[in-house]
């Protein structure tokens, strides 16, 4: 009987639950927190009080893992967005046009997202949950994994479970390159680009009348000039999440009534405006937990040849850019198409994370490059190439403001439905070049 330990019960490992089960007999997933059996916050993912987009390959990819993923959101009341029709989107440039683009995200909390996942990944007969456990060690050769030791939070007993093949979803703080020097194997290599971002979020019952002409409503920071942001999106049970966002140690305050004050003096005050007549739900929570990490596994020597890492473990995003939950659903189909393709043995790790370095390249490089805009962002700094990517993605953002074609085009790379390239297709550039003959004028 074949046999998968997935590390870690979020979104990443959850969906990787779902792709094992098509070729693995059993799937152990161990989780350290208790696991509620709704939408509720536990500690292992404090990221959950913060607005969470799932942009539209996310909701593509969870789809195709999980049919009918969509209509079980909906039915939890989460309301479809048109990201171009239903988003006021106030971009360094101006407004972005509006338009029906079918370029759909859900409103949904991510205790939400995670909690319908977690539920029909779980009623699979091949998925078994240890809650409440920690890994502590991984056992086997530098080679080859043999065995994940979890120790019970509430006996301290250990728990030796055999693994043909083990996945590392435990997000950001991943141990896996601690516990596998243990073994012997030398550390991967990472990048981390930091542009200091910080989050204050706090929820709102959205109120009956007087609701604005949008669903959502983004503010984006512009940089060097202008470090604030905010996110407002709905969610289930008609609530608001508002995010503040500052940028380049700029951080929102937490104080309530500054919050509010905070929301005014961003760059258009109709967040401010939307919030002063609805209920505050929970106080503001804040996270600096932001910056962008590489690990370079496609090119690591000495790894395990079954040691999977995937989601956040292998590479985490500037939330800003809302990548993160749909690049773990992308990495979860990746790993079900390479399980139809390759041998579970010792060969079988390694050309998974070449292309999943390859999945990665899209995201990485939008984040990256746009992190980059920042004086005080901590990493390597953009060479010539990505200064011409910079200046020619200022002069595409510019013209999709007066264009519905060039947003299109913006927001099917900010989707994650085509690559950055695509923003030089011929239709792109020509219109670009017309609509931008002037230096672009920052708003
Ligand atoms: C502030 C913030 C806002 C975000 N906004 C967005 C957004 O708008 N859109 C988007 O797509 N993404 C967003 N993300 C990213 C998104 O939350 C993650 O990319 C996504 O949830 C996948 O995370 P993960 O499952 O890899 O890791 P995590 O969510 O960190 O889950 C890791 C799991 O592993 C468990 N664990 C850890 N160590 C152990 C251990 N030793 N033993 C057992 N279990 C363990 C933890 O308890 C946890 O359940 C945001 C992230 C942050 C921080």
């Amino acid at each position: 009987m074949t046999q998968a330990v997935v590390i870690g019960g979020g979104i990443a490992g959850l969906l990787s639950a779902a792709a094992l089960t098509t070729r693995l007999d059993r799937v152990i997933i161990v989780e350290k927190d208790q696991v509620p059996n709704g939408p509720e916050h536990r500690p292992g993912t404090p990221q959950s009080h913060h607005v969470h987009g799932l942009l539209a390959r996310g909701v593509q990819e969870i789809d195709a893992l999980l049919p009918h993923f969509t209509t079980d959101l909906v039915s939890h009341g989460a309301p479809v967005i048109d990201f171009a029709q239903d988003v006021a989107l106030l971009t360094p440039f101006g407004w972005a046009p509006r338009f029906p683009s079918g370029i759909n995200s859900y409103g949904a909390s991510r205790l939400m997202v995670e909690s319908v996942i977690r539920r029909r990944v779980l009623a699979h007969p091949k998925v078994a949950l240890h809650a409440r456990h920690t890994v502590e060690a991984l056992h086997g050769t530098p080679r080859s994994i043999s065995s994940v030791s979890a120790r019970n939070l509430d006996s301290s007993r250990l728990l030796d479970l055999r693994a043909d093949l083990v996945v590392d979803a435990t997000g950001r703080a991943s141990a896996s390159d601690r516990w596998l020097g243990e073994l012997g194997c030398p550390p991967v290599s990472r990048t981390v680009i930091d542009s200091r971002t910080a989050y204050v979020s706090r929820q709102y019952r959205i109120p009956v009348r007087g609701t604005p002409d949008w669903r959502a409503c983004i503010l984006q920071p512009a940089a060097p000039h202008r470090p604030y942001g905010a996110t407002l999106v709905p969610i289930e049970q008609r609530r608001w999440i508002l995010t503040l966002i500052g940028v380049d140690w700029h951080q929102p305050p937490r104080d309530p009534a500054e919050f509010l004050a905070s929301a005014r003096s961003l760059a258009t005050p109709v967040i401010a405006d939307a919030i002063t007549a609805a209920e505050p739900l929970t106080d503001p929570v804040i996270t600096r937990t932001t910056s962008n990490i590489r690990r370079h596994l496609e090119r690591a020597p000495g790894q395990p040849g079954n040691l999977v890492r995937t989601g956040d473990a292998a590479c985490a995003f500037n939330p800003v850019y809302a990548q993160g939950m749909s690049m773990a659903a992308a990495s979860a189909v990746l790993l079900r198409d390479h399980l139809g393709t390759h041998a579970l043995d010792g060969r079988f790790a390694r050309p998974y994370h070449r292309r999943l370095a390859a999945l990665h390249d899209w995201a990485w490089t939008t984040a990256a490059t746009a992190d980059a805009r920042w004086p005080h962002t901590h990493g390597p700094r953009p060479g010539p190439p990505q200064r011409l990517a910079l200046a020619y993605a200022d002069r595409v953002m510019a013209a999709a403001v007066g264009s519905p074609r060039i947003q299109r085009a913006v927001l099917e790379v900010y989707h994650l439905r085509r690559p950055p390239h695509a923003l030089l297709s011929p239709p792109v550039l020509v219109r670009t070049a017309l609509l931008t003959t002037r230096k672009p004028n920052r708003s």
